[in-house]
């Protein structure tokens, strides 16, 4: 969430926002289409029905806007959003994004690059005034989103995905995730070593684990993100 005004990806959406969140928040950027980063955009548009003046635009790429279309608001799982409307207008647009692509959103600029996970992903580039973040989504390996980030200025901080522990090396490998030693080679490919950088996406049955690992490693400016915390940048 960002500024309370921007949500990226949409996994706990509808349970985990306040109530001034709920009613700010009509844009929201995905990095992918796995469950766990859209699980809760169904019910939070559902949430707001009604009551929505303007819709809620989602931001993805093309491939993101088909599986959502295709598997999610398809009728059967949930109702086709893109074809209804309240008595303001209609309740859910898309905003398709590019591959390498730059584009605001609400307040914010955007610069989009594809990762490397099992499915189309997108890692971003946030900026707003002088400040800008770099988020990896979910992914293995990347060489694009380093070259992307390396050339801009002033980073404030990375969030960086490490889903895995390292003995489940194979499975990371399989499901195009990061584990801590991976972590930190990818790491060595970022130029700004004052950057801080937060870890995210910790598989929960893992966490500790991934967090004993990563500590192990004293790689310095690198923590793990406290979910629920307001980090300013
Ligand atoms: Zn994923």
């Amino acid at each position: 969430m960002i500024d309370d005004r921007v949500a990226i990806d949409a996994g706990s959406l509808a349970t985990s926002v306040s109530d001034a969140q709920r009613e700010n928040i009509r844009d929201v950027l995905l990095t992918h289409a796995h469950l766990d980063h859209i699980a809760g955009l169904p019910l939070f548009i559902d949430d707001l029905f009604a009551n929505l003046d303007e819709p809620v635009r989602v931001h993805a790429r093309r491939e993101v806007i088909e599986v959502l279309e295709r598997d999610v608001f398809n009728w059967a799982v949930y109702p086709r959003f893109s074809e209804l409307r309240n008595a303001n207008g209609p309740v859910l647009e898309y905003r398709e994004i590019g591959a390498n692509d730059e584009f605001g959103v609400a307040h914010l600029k955007i610069r989009s690059v594809d990762v490397n996970h099992k499915v189309t992903s997108s890692g971003f580039v946030v900026e707003h005034d002088d400040k800008s973040i770099a988020l990896s989504g979910d992914t293995a390996e990347m060489d694009a989103f380093w070259e992307l980030i390396n050339e801009t200025e002033g980073l404030s901080a990375l969030l960086i995905e490490c889903a895995f522990p390292n003995d489940l090396g194979d499975l990371a490998d399989i499901s195009h995730h990061l584990t801590p030693d991976r972590l930190a080679r990818e790491l060595d490919k970022f130029r700004n070593k004052d950057c801080p950088v937060y870890v995210v996406n910790l598989k929960p049955m893992y966490r500790e684990m991934i967090i004993a690992e990563i500590r192990s490693l004293r790689l310095s400016s690198v923590e793990i993100l406290e979910v629920g915390r307001i980090y300013e940048f």
